[in-house]
């Protein structure tokens, strides 16, 4: 299922899927037994939350594999590795969440933004891309913040191509209690160092960021 610029769904059916008890935020390790794939089994997220018949993943093409997830044939069995991952509801200690993503990292994030316990105003979604038409999953998000009562905003880079920077003025900015927050981080190494020092100069101590990194 097309999702935005080079990022499909995978839709993965089956039965009492539950006794895998995968949480959002985690992932598994796929091998998708079809020629060309079943050699391999790289780690993607579960991009909604887990249901006893339905798993999804959403990917973003990077290289040989992921290109290939595009083109899978419907009714490829694959064999589920895992589950794997601590960037789950049981890491959060505060009322409070942010949650910081960047291109594909928006996965794990979309699963959490819909279950992660919290009342109206206590979540908030910063989703980085370069263009508006690369934020995958938007509309789901775009719901899910809505009915939920949560803070979504987005970042793009400038007319310009530039980057807009995370720093401790703008966090603040965005959330003058960050500190009191626990945030949730995905995305690429550049953005995910960034993010975690103006974090930390933002206050927020290091035991309440909880990082997922996608490079290996
Ligand atoms: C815990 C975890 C969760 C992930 N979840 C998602 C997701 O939900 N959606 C998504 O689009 N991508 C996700 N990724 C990244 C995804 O696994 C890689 O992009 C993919 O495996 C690359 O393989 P490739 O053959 O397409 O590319 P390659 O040509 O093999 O590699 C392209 C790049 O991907 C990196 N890479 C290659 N193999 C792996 C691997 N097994 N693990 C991590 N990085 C690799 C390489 O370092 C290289 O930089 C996740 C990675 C990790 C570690």
């Amino acid at each position: 299922m097309y999702e935005a610029p080079g990022v499909v769904s995978v839709l993965i059916t089956g039965r009492r899927l539950h006794r895998l008890g995968a949480q959002p935020g985690q992932f598994f390790r796929w091998r998708f037994l079809t020629d060309g794939l079943r050699w391999s089994s790289n780690p993607y997220s579960l991009s909604a939350p887990p249901r006893p018949d339905l798993l999804r993943i959403t990917v973003k093409a990077n290289g040989e594999h992921s290109e290939a997830l595009a083109r899978l044939e419907p009714g490829t069995r694959v064999w589920a590795e895992g589950p794997y991952g601590a960037l789950t509801a049981a890491r959060r200690s505060q009322e409070k969440v942010l949650m910081i993503a960047g291109g594909a990292g928006i996965t794990p994030m979309r699963a959490l933004f819909e279950t992660l316990p919290g009342g109206p105003g206590d979540l908030t979604l910063l989703y980085r891309a370069s263009k508006t038409e690369d934020l995958a999953l938007w509309a789901e998000l775009r719901a899910i913040a809505s009915a939920r009562g949560a803070r979504l905003l987005y970042a793009v880079n400038g007319p310009d191509g530039v980057r807009p920077e995370i720093t401790p003025r703008r966090l603040r900015e965005l959330l003058p209690d960050i500190d009191d927050h626990d945030v949730f981080l995905c995305g690429p190494d550049g953005l995910a160092r960034q993010s975690y020092e103006a974090l930390r100069e933002a206050g927020v101590p290091t035991r309440r960021i909880h990082h997922e990194s996608f490079e290996m």
